[in-house]
């Protein structure tokens, strides 16, 4: 009795003082092997896979808000002008790279070729442009507390923007009663911001075990086939995704100085976190944290640069994109010419800006895509064929492209940092 005791009191120390990330490796290696081997007489474990999605996602809303507030609240607005142009060119060039890399690899790799789904290619439909002004005008919010209720990341942005600003022009006010209330505010949302990253760092406690059953429910679905047939789809992917993270990444924070290596030890459990939950939203508490902690951008950085990022860049689906695209026309024996991948560069970039950070939104818009070049998937047809294949590894595309997504906001977060003086290179030594 008192053997089995101290066993169970050594378990639990060991779970606690070992380090976190090797807990979260062995989680994940041994999710996939229950997975592959259990099939799914294991899915019964999703639960606990869905209390850390959960757990994530509870605080996503109050950590991008109450961060936001005291981060614009420090900055004045032309330097988070200056700040917003950068790092809306980083995430355009980067995006755009991306998709290329994409498409090169597709060419060179030719997934799906041979695979003659049917002879005949569906006839194209003209693309369904989203509006623009309405997107534009959605973020600014008619009832702020509602897009909070909701989660509308840009609306939230918007208005804590302004809301920080004012706060910050109070602060400084001549009249007494102005400023002193504008800095109780801003000490409270201090304090709430750090809270939430006092409840982030006891939700990563969990990780470990809400990675295992995330990992072991993927593979026990989808294992097998990623590693099968579409095994041409998934090595294409992931070696467009590893070129974009040694070549774009590493190449562009070189020009700053700044160390690929460094940057991945510090951005490792972001990475991580994007893998298994597949969604750079519920990521996004981790991905604050590394930057800050880690990293060493100031939070009136990664306050605005990561949330956005998290909506709007994200260069592993738009790799994704490109890779899927040319799986589709090969699969169906009709490869695109230079001018339809030209217009996949286009609507790729724009499709990967318009997916939502949460699980397999890059398929859906994937149809955006393939519609863009003709490629319509209609009942019964061979596109339609080809994309069905796509979907039933989707789950396994989307942990790497997640993965990368959030990682290219790191890398923007830190050289936006670093070309604005603010980066803390102590954390780079
Ligand atoms: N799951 C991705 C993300 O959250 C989006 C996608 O499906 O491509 O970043």
């Amino acid at each position: 009795m008192a053997a089995e005791h101290s066993g169970k009191s050594g378990f639990m120390s060991w779970y606690f003082k070992s380090n976190l990330l090797v807990r979260i490796l062995i989680g994940l290696i041994l999710g996939a092997i229950v997975g592959l081997a259990a099939g799914p007489s294991i899915l019964w474990v999703k639960p606990f896979g869905d209390i850390f999605i959960r757990l994530l996602q509870m605080i996503v809303v109050p950590v991008i808000f109450f961060s936001l507030v005291v981060g614009a609240a420090s900055l004045s607005p032309a330097r988070l002008g200056k700040v917003g142009v950068k790092i809306f060119i980083y995430y355009m060039a980067t995006t755009v790279a991306a998709v290329v890399i994409g498409l090169i690899f597709a060419n060179i790799l030719q997934p799906g070729a041979g695979l003659n789904l049917s002879a005949g290619q569906a006839a194209g439909k003209a693309l369904t442009q989203p509006n623009v002004v309405d997107t534009l005008l959605a973020i600014i919010p008619t009832n702020p507390i509602g897009a909070l209720a909701r989660g509308e990341v840009l609306p939230i942005i918007f208005f804590a923007i302004v809301f920080g600003f004012s706060l910050s022009f109070l602060a400084e006010s001549k009249e007494e009663r102005l400023s002193s209330g504008a800095a109780a505010v801003l000490k409270f949302f201090d304090g709430a911001a750090e809270a939430i990253y006092k409840i982030v760092r006891g939700v990563m406690q969990y990780a470990p075990i809400g990675v295992f059953a995330l990992i072991a429910v993927v593979f026990a679905q989808q294992g097998a086939k990623a590693l099968g047939p579409l095994g041409m789809v998934t090595l294409t992917v992931y070696l467009g995704l590893i070129a974009h993270l040694l070549v774009t990444y590493g190449g562009g924070l070189a020009i700053f100085g700044l160390k690929l290596t460094r940057f991945l030890s510090g951005s490792k459990e972001a990475m991580l976190t994007a893998f298994v939950t597949r969604s750079s939203s519920a990521t996004l508490p981790i991905t604050m944290r590394n930057s800050e902690e880690n990293l060493g951008v100031p939070r009136s950085i990664s306050s605005f640069t990561l949330p956005l990022g998290a909506t709007v860049n994200m260069d592993g689906t738009a790799i994704y994109q490109g890779v899927c695209a040319l799986f589709v026309a090969f699969a169906i024996g009709s490869p695109l010419d230079f001018g339809s991948q030209m217009t996949i560069i286009l609507t790729a970039t724009l499709a990967s800006i318009g997916a939502a950070g949460v699980p397999g939104a890059g398929v859906i818009i994937l149809l955006m895509v393939l519609n863009s070049v003709g490629l319509e998937v209609k009942e019964g047809s061979a596109v339609a064929m080809a994309y069905a294949m796509i979907l039933g590894i989707d789950a396994i595309l989307d942990m790497g492209r997640t993965s990368l997504n959030i990682t290219g906001d790191l890398v923007g977060a830190s050289i936006v940092a670093k070309t604005d003086k603010s980066l803390d290179m102590s954390k780079w030594s």
